[in-house]
């Protein structure tokens, strides 16, 4: 069954895990069929929660899952090991390591465990041939000499919920990898994100939600779910000029190309 128009979205980017969603997951399920939205990927974002996304990943063949430890989350001296995150990422249904990165605004004091965690990380997708979803947050310099550093060129990925200037996002696609946008896109005082919207080469643009977060408008400041991604590429759409149907297969496409172990699993 396919939404109104026809067209076919996936959702790069959400925690199908977290209470807000796992509430009623099958009517969360049933919107985004309803909606078009025929495929999302779901975030691992600590270890002590890694199976159950990947038990939600299992529960679906349209869903598909990362191994990761997002950069916010405290480890308290027993970091996550590079050994740790490869025997995550063997599962088939796992099609990404993250999400990873760095975040200044979220964590206060010494970072330096941020950028060594973030290493492994690169270390690992390169180790599994599995691509990045990367995580920055007012520490946009420092992301780009890690990636540089650690050549996560070699598998690409994605700049996940993307807000930093246009100079960022193009110094990232030089590095080889795609910008994903989230409802912010919609929100009408985010100008830097609306330009770095228009300016994306096709090639290279992806669209999420990050729910249950950050629910574009009109549901701005309730919980957010899969299938509002449809919200956020019709503001892309209406931004570069283009048909909602086009930015669809495009960012859908932008997918399966990136994530190349969603199309086999
Ligand atoms: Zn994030
Ligand atoms: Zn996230």
């Amino acid at each position: 069954m396919l939404g109104l128009s026809g067209a076919r979205l996936v959702d790069s980017h959400c925690h199908l895990d977290f209470p807000e969603l796992q509430a009623d997951f099958p009517a969360v399920l049933a919107n985004m069929r309803a909606n078009g939205v025929t495929h999302a990927l779901t975030i691992s974002t600590t270890l002590e929660t890694f199976p159950a996304v990947l038990a939600v990943a299992r529960s679906q063949p349209n869903l598909w899952c990362t191994a990761g430890v997002h950069p916010d989350e405290r480890r308290d001296g027993r970091e996550v090991a590079l050994e740790e995150l490869l025997g995550m990422a063997e599962d088939p249904k796992v099609v990404a390591i993250g999400e990873t990165g760095l975040d200044y605004y979220r964590v206060e004091g010494d970072t330096e465990w941020q950028r060594e965690r973030f290493r492994t990380h690169i270390r690992a997708a390169r180790a599994c041939g599995k691509p990045l979803v990367i995580h920055t947050r007012e520490a946009a310099e420092d992301t780009l000499r890690i990636m540089r550093d650690e050549k996560a060129g070699e598998v690409g990925g994605v700049m996940h919920c993307f807000t930093e200037t246009w100079e960022v996002a193009a110094a990232a696609i030089d590095l080889g990898f795609h910008i994903s946008l989230s409802g912010i896109v919609t929100f009408k005082n985010a100008h830097t994100v609306k330009d770095v919207a228009r300016q994306v080469p096709d090639a290279r643009l992806l669209v999420e939600t990050d729910s249950p977060y950050l629910a574009p408008v009109p549901y701005r400041g309730k919980v957010n779910q899969p299938s509002y991604v449809r919200h956020v590429a019709e503001e892309v759409a209406r931004l570069r000029g283009a048909d909602f149907s086009a930015v669809a297969s495009t960012t859908s496409a932008n997918f399966f190309a990136l994530f190349p172990h969603a199309r086999a699993a």
